[in-house]
């Protein structure tokens, strides 16, 4: 029995089907949702990412149907003055784009990939998985309505409220609490700067950012994603069962009430949205292995993390790859669970941790307390040479990073198989 059973068809479980795909592993992707819906508004993808879907065939055309690349990252002052910017994706010398876009839009695309490619059958929707059982020929999965499967491997990625996490680790408790609520939504409004500018600003209680993911339609007007986040103590939403909560502008504007008249009006912006979504800040301590015999966690189910990188997407997808990549070194064994573990679980348990910090975002809090966030000469309130200083270990890490992604070979070789029994 070679067939490998994905729970949860979101991002990581689509993307680790088309990979399995490529790779020549039959699979079945079991997902709660009962139809392929576009759901939910931005997010990045990094290069990284980006290079994998388009050794996937999923490339810059289909991705520019879904998003734009993003040009420039920003943080500017609450009277919209420049505190500091540069550029990103293949302005940050990338030999690949970074891709800010929709991402229902993005997983309907994927969805409808994988029905192309691996046919209907490989995508059982409506099905939610409640848990399994292993032993030494396989595992059985267990659904919710009482139907089972067996296959050679599990693969986890079933999300932040990982059903499969639980069972494998059933003392965690709840997710992390990070104090702090994000709303998002998209307004349609002019894109502001390069025309596609990932620009934040904020103070140590509150942050607001916004990026376009669309391409400006005749009227120079694109769809516009924005995240409001305010840090609160106590609020309902810390106990979500779900990635994401439809909610009334109504029910979070007040926290911006004295963010009327900025440089931008980001009350009215918001207000604007049709719909505005509510989830909590959290994230779990990392744990030591992902990896139980046949099953294995990824994506989200393996590391929720904080957004401050705008990585969570991005690893997830180099997550499928990995797991390709070890599945063509070892065969589809528990040992190639362990491998793609051994490769990945150290390294993004770090990056788990170190999204937990402010990153450079820590910049708006140093210019906050020391005027504000209003000035007209930055030079005065943060000197040159201090900015240079903070942001020096960024630039030398992205640098690093465009190096090291541009001279490295394929994560799947083109032509590579699995040795499938
Ligand atoms: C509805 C939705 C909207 C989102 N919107 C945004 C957004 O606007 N911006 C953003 O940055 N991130 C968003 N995310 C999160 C983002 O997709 C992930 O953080 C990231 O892409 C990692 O992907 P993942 O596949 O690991 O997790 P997810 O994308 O969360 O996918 C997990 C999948 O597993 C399914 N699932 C969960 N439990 C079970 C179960 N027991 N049985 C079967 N299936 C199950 C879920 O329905 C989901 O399709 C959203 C996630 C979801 C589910």
């Amino acid at each position: 029995m070679s067939d490998v059973l994905i729970a949860g068809g979101g991002i990581a479980g689509l993307v680790t089907a088309l990979t399995l795909h490529q790779i020549g592993v039959p699979c079945t992707v079991f997902e709660a949702f009962p139809d392929g819906e576009p759901r939910g508004v931005g997010m990045n993808l990094q290069p990284n990412a980006v290079r994998e879907l388009y050794e996937l065939g999923i490339g810059g055309a289909l991705l520019n149907s879904v998003g734009i690349p993003l040009r420039e990252w920003a943080l500017v002052s609450l009277n919209g003055r420049d505190i500091y910017s540069e550029g990103r994706g293949m302005d940050a010398g990338f030999h690949w784009p970074q891709f800010s876009v929709n991402r229902g839009q993005l997983h309907a695309l994927l969805h409808r990939t994988v029905r192309r490619r691996l046919g209907n059958h490989a995508l059982v929707m409506g099905n939610r998985v409640a848990g399994f059982d292993q032993d030494a020929d396989g595992v059985t999965l267990y659904l919710d309505n009482g139907r089972r499967a067996r296959g050679a491997l599990l693969i986890a990625a079933d999300g932040l409220f990982s059903t499969i996490r639980a069972q494998m680790f059933p003392d965690e408790g709840p997710l992390n609490w990070g104090e702090t609520v994000l709303w998002r939504g998209t307004s349609r409004a002019k894109p502001l700067r390069t025309g596609s500018s990932y620009v934040s600003m904020g103070t140590p209680d509150k942050h607001f950012l916004i990026y376009p993911i669309s391409h400006p339609d005749r009227d120079g007007k694109a769809l516009i994603n924005w995240v409001a986040a305010a840090k609160i103590e106590e609020h309902p939403a810390r106990y979500a069962d779900r990635w994401m909560r439809q909610v009334p502008a109504s029910s979070f504007l007040s926290y911006f009430d004295d963010w009327r008249d900025l440089w931008i009006d980001a009350h009215a912006l918001m207000g604007a949205s049709a719909t505005a979504y509510e989830t909590p800040l959290v994230d779990r301590v990392p744990i030591p292995t992902w990896h139980q015999g046949r099953v294995v966690l990824l994506g989200d189910a393996a590391h929720p993390m904080y957004p401050t990188a705008a990585t969570g997407a991005s690893q997830a997808i180099i997550d499928a790859r990995v797991l390709g990549a070890s599945l063509i070194e070892e065969g589809v064994t528990p040992g190639a669970l362990y491998a793609f573990d051994d490769k990945l679980c150290a390294p993004v348990s770090a990056l788990v941790t170190r999204n937990r910090s402010d990153g450079r975002f820590e910049l708006l809090r140093i210019v906050y307390e020391r005027c504000g966030g209003h000035f007209t000469d930055l030079d005065s309130v943060v000197p040159p040479r201090e900015r240079e200083d903070f942001m020096l270990r960024y630039t030398r890490a992205t640098e690093f990073a465009a190096e090291m992604l541009n001279t490295a070979p394929p994560i799947i070789p083109p032509g590579a198989r699995a040795a499938v029994a």
